[in-house]
C-alpha cells in the first residue's frame, strides 16, 4: 500500500495524480478463512486490524452487508472520552482513548482526532454529586478529569447560558483530553490497514445463516455464497441479536433507534464538546462549522435507521435553553442508527455457547470512542481465548449478576 506523505502528494501532483491506488482492495470471498468477522463497522475492522498487527493472523475476511462504516460507525456524533465509573469500563475506554491519540500516525491516515475537551454539565444536585463521585473514582483510576465551576464552564464555552430558567449550570465534569474524531476516517483508515495486511474486506455481502457442526462454527452462508472459517466474530451492533439467533443463542440486548442532527454551518463558536444529560442533548462543532447535535434513543425496539420526530423537537428545545443562539439556526440533516442496549449499559465482549463464535456488541449509544480499545481486547480474546480488557464483559455476567453498571456515566451515553 502506498504511504501517504508530503513527498507522495508532491510526486503525484507532478504526475497528474495517476499513481494513487485504491485505499483498499474490493475483495471477492475465498472458500475458507481462519477468521471471519461479520460487520465492517469500526469494531469489526479494529478487531481484524489488531488480530493482524498484534497476533500475525491475516487470513481474515471482514464481511459487510452494506458499505464499510455504513452502520453506526458512520452515523454517530463522534464523542470520545473515558470518564466512566467502574474500573473495568475505565480500563477499556482509556485504552481506547489513548490509542486514538496516535491512530492517525499508526494508520498513516488522518482520523482527525481532536482532543478538544469534553464537559458533562451538572444541572441538578443529583448530577453534581454523581459527577463528584466519578471525579474521585477517576483520580484513583489515573484518569485526568476534574469538576469545574460554572464560571470555568462559561470561560471554556462562552455560548453557554449558565443561569438557565429551569436548570442553571452548577458545574461540570471535565475531561481535557476527551474530544472527537472523524468517524468515516476511522473506518477507512482501519480498512486500508487491514487490506494492506492481505485481509479481505467484502462489502455488499450479507450473512444470512451460520453453519455449525457439533456445536462448533464451520462457516457462514452469505449473499455471495458459502464461506468456511475456523473462528467467527459477530460484530454487528444493532443486528447482533439476529445473528446470535442464526447461531442458536440469545442475547440480553434491545435494538433501538438513536438519532442525531446537524445545523447549517456557522463560523467557529465552540471548541469543546458539551453534554447536558438532564435536559438530554449534547453538542460539538464540526470542522465544517455545523453544530453536531445528539438526541435521545427511541423507547421501542426497531430496526429502521431513522428516529422519531418528537426526539428532534425535545432535543432542540432542551438545548436552546442552554445555548439560546441555536434558536436562530436551521437544521440541515437528521439521521438515525440502530444501537444495541444492554441492561447495565456496558458492552459484551465474550465467547459464546457455540464453539469458535465470539461476540462483540452492546456498545449501545457510546461505542465509537471504544473502537481501538475494543478491537485490541477482542482481537486478544479471539486469538488467545483470554483478554484482561474483556473479562468483566462476558455474556455470563447477566446470568451471574455481575453487572458493570454504567447507567450514570452513560446517562446520555456518548
Ligand atoms: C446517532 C448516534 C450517535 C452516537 N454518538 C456516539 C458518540 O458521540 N460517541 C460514541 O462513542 N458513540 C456514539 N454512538 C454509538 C456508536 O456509533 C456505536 O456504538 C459504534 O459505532 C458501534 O460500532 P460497531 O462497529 O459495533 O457497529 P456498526 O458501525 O453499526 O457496524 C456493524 C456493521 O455490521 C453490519 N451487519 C449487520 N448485520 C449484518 C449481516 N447479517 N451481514 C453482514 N454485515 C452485517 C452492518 O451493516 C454494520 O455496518 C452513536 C450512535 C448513533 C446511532
Amino acid at each position: 500500500m502506498k504511504r501517504y506523505s508530503t513527498f507522495a502528494v508532491v510526486k503525484e501532483a507532478l504526475s497528474n495524480h495517476l499513481g494513487w491506488k485504491r485505499a483498499w482492495v474490493a475483495a471477492k470471498p475465498k472458500a475458507k478463512y481462519d477468521i471471519i468477522i461479520i460487520g465492517a463497522g469500526g469494531h469489526g475492522l479494529a478487531t481484524a486490524y489488531y488480530l493482524g498487527k498484534n497476533f500475525g493472523v491475516t487470513n481474515i475476511a471482514i464481511i459487510e452487508k452494506g458499505w464499510l462504516g455504513g452502520g453506526n460507525t458512520g452515523r454517530n456524533t463522534t464523542i470520545i472520552r473515558s470518564n466512566y465509573l467502574q474500573n473495568a469500563s475505565v480500563a477499556i475506554y482509556e485504552k481506547s482513548r489513548s490509542l486514538y491519540e496516535n491512530l492517525s500516525q499508526e494508520l498513516n491516515f488522518n482520523v482527525m482526532f481532536s482532543p478538544r475537551g469534553v464537559m458533562m454539565l451538572a444541572q441538578t444536585q443529583h448530577e453534581l454529586r454523581s459527577y463528584l463521585r466519578t471525579v474521585h473514582a477517576n483520580a484513583l483510576q489515573g484518569i485526568e478529569t476534574e469538576f469545574i465551576t460554572p464560571m470555568r464552564v462559561k470561560e471554556l464555552c462562552p455560548i453557554i447560558h449558565i443561569a438557565g430558567p429551569r436548570y442553571p449550570i452548577l458545574g461540570a465534569l471535565w475531561q481535557p483530553r476527551g474530544g472527537t474524531a472523524r468517524h468515516d476516517a476511522v473506518a477507512w483508515g482501519l480498512a486500508r490497514a487491514c487490506s494492506s495486511m492481505g485481509m479481505d474486506v467484502i462489502q455488499q455481502c450479507e450473512v444470512n445463516s451460520i453453519k455449525t457442526t457439533n456445536a462448533k462454527v464451520v462457516g457462514v452462508n452469505t449473499t455471495k455464497g458459502a464461506i468456511d472459517c475456523n473462528k467467527l466474530g459477530i460484530v454487528a451492533a444493532g443486528h447482533s441479536s439476529l445473528l446470535a439467533e442464526m447461531a442458536g443463542f440469545r442475547l440480553p440486548i434491545e435494538s433501538v433507534a438513536l438519532q442525531a442532527l446537524v445545523t447549517e454551518p456557522i463560523k467557529p463558536c465552540m471548541d469543546v464538546v458539551v453534554m447536558a444529560n438532564t435536559v438530554h442533548g449534547y453538542m460539538s462543532q464540526s470542522d465544517k462549522g455545523e453544530m453536531v447535535i445528539g438526541g435521545g434513543a427511541d423507547s421501542f425496539v426497531n430496526y429502521s435507521q431513522r428516529g422519531s420526530f418528537h426526539h428532534i423537537e425535545e432535543t432542540v428545545r432542551a438545548l436552546i435553553e442552554t445555548f439560546p443562539m441555536l434558536s436562530r439556526l436551521k437544521m440541515l440533516r437528521q439521521w438515525g442508527g440502530i444501537v444495541d442496549m444492554t441492561g447495565d449499559r456496558s458492552p459484551i465482549l465474550s465467547n459464546t455457547p457455540v464453539g469458535g463464535i465470539y461476540i462483540n456488541c452492546g456498545w449501545g449509544t457510546g461505542g465509537f470512542k471504544a473502537i481501538p480499545g475494543s478491537g485490541w481486547g477482542f482481537a486478544e480474546l479471539m486469538a488467545t481465548g483470554h483478554s484482561s480488557l474483556c473479562n468483566a464483559f462476558s455474556l455470563n455476567r447477566f446470568r451471574e449478576g455481575r453487572f458493570v453498571d454504567e447507567s450514570v456515566a452513560a446517562g446520555v451515553a456518548h
